[in-house]
């Protein structure tokens, strides 16, 4: 069966001489002017995929406008306007006044305008198209690594996967435990402004929708490069250190989706710059391997061996 990026490739991949970038980055790159380019992206979330049914209707604005801007982030984009798409099996106001008031404290926040969008009956379906701005040039592509790049990542990962684990009753967290992850899973911090900053450190930006492997596999393929990085140096929350199925760990850091960090490589003499950055911005930025010639991503455990994994990632259709 076809994977969903095979699928995208085959079938929605053509050639777009007019746009600066098309399908296959976290937004489309457009020229507006001689000196801005517009970054555009769309994100859909649909009721029982990415969310359940009964799910907390502020926490869903939150999060349909959240990873959105974490595509923005991932591109060093200044996101300006978003067009909300729904469509509603019923029309709730009680539902509606929640949802759009999580929408819109994000959107304020962000200062984002809600400029248009679309709404019909049907299931519970939410669709974001979000668009920002970029200094010709500027845009952190997932297609320009180098060898020797560092790898960092931000914040901790894994957390949403074992939050939802944990909803899903295949692990059990206390009360406390579980408190402290699943802001992860329903209310995703997008990195904005952490992707404004990189614009002049990093060579190449994803964020986390997926899983670590698989998004930094995107980065790979794109740049035709290859990664190693060290499980240890992870960085991850103390409801996943109290965690004793290895095996289990492995997945939910390497390959748990939803996390929304973003995942970035930049050259060794940025090091400084990094680290000061994550001080002043009071975000782990951590560095977790390099990339490397050779092609495919080698996991060290802190053993030595390879770790290796079931599954590297999210896929709808796998
Ligand atoms: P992200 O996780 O950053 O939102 P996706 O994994 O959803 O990105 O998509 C990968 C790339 O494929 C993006 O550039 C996206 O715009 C493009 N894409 C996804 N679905 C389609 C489609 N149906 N038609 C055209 N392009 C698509
Ligand atoms: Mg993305």
């Amino acid at each position: 069966m076809l994977t969903e990026f095979d699928l995208i490739q085959r079938y929605f991949t053509r050639s777009t001489p007019d746009a600066v970038l098309g399908v296959g980055d976290d937004a489309a790159l457009v020229r507006v002017n001689e000196h801005m380019e517009l970054a555009i992206s769309t994100d859909m979330l649909v009721s029982g995929t990415h969310f359940f049914a009964d799910a907390d209707p502020f926490l869903l604005g939150h999060k349909a406008l959240a990873v959105s801007l974490s595509d923005m982030a991932a591109m060093g984009a200044q996101p300006r306007w978003a067009i909300l798409a729904l469509s509603l099996p019923e029309v709730s106001e009680v539902w509606l006044e929640k949802f759009s008031a999580g929408f819109f404290a994000l959107a304020n926040e962000h200062r984002v305008g809600l400029i248009g969008g679309d709404t019909t009956r049907g299931q519970l379906n939410i669709c974001v198209t979000i668009m920002g701005e970029i200094p010709h040039g500027k845009a952190l592509r997932r297609s320009n690594a180098k060898v020797g790049d560092d790898i960092w990542v931000s914040g901790k990962l894994g957390d949403a996967a074992l939050a939802l684990a944990h909803l899903q009753e295949r692990v059990q967290l206390t009360a406390t435990e579980f408190s402290t992850c699943v802001p992860s899973l329903h209310q995703p911090t997008p990195r904005v402004l952490l992707g404004l900053a990189l614009r002049d450190i990093a060579h190449s930006t994803i964020d986390i929708s997926d899983g670590l492997l698989a998004d930094l596999g995107h980065i790979l393929k794109a740049s035709r490069v290859g990664a190693e990085i060290f499980f240890s140096a992870i960085p991850i929350s103390s409801a996943m250190q109290s965690m004793h199925d290895k095996k289990l760990i492995q997945q939910f850091i390497l390959a748990g989706g939803d996390d929304y960090e973003l995942c970035f490589t930049a050259p060794k003499t940025q090091r400084t710059k990094i680290e000061k950055l994550s001080l002043r911005m009071s975000l782990p930025l951590t560095p977790i391997g390099h990339i490397t010639a050779a092609s495919g991503c080698i996991v060290h455990a802190q053993n030595g061996q390879p770790i290796h994994l079931e599954k590297s990632g999210y896929d709808h259709f796998r």
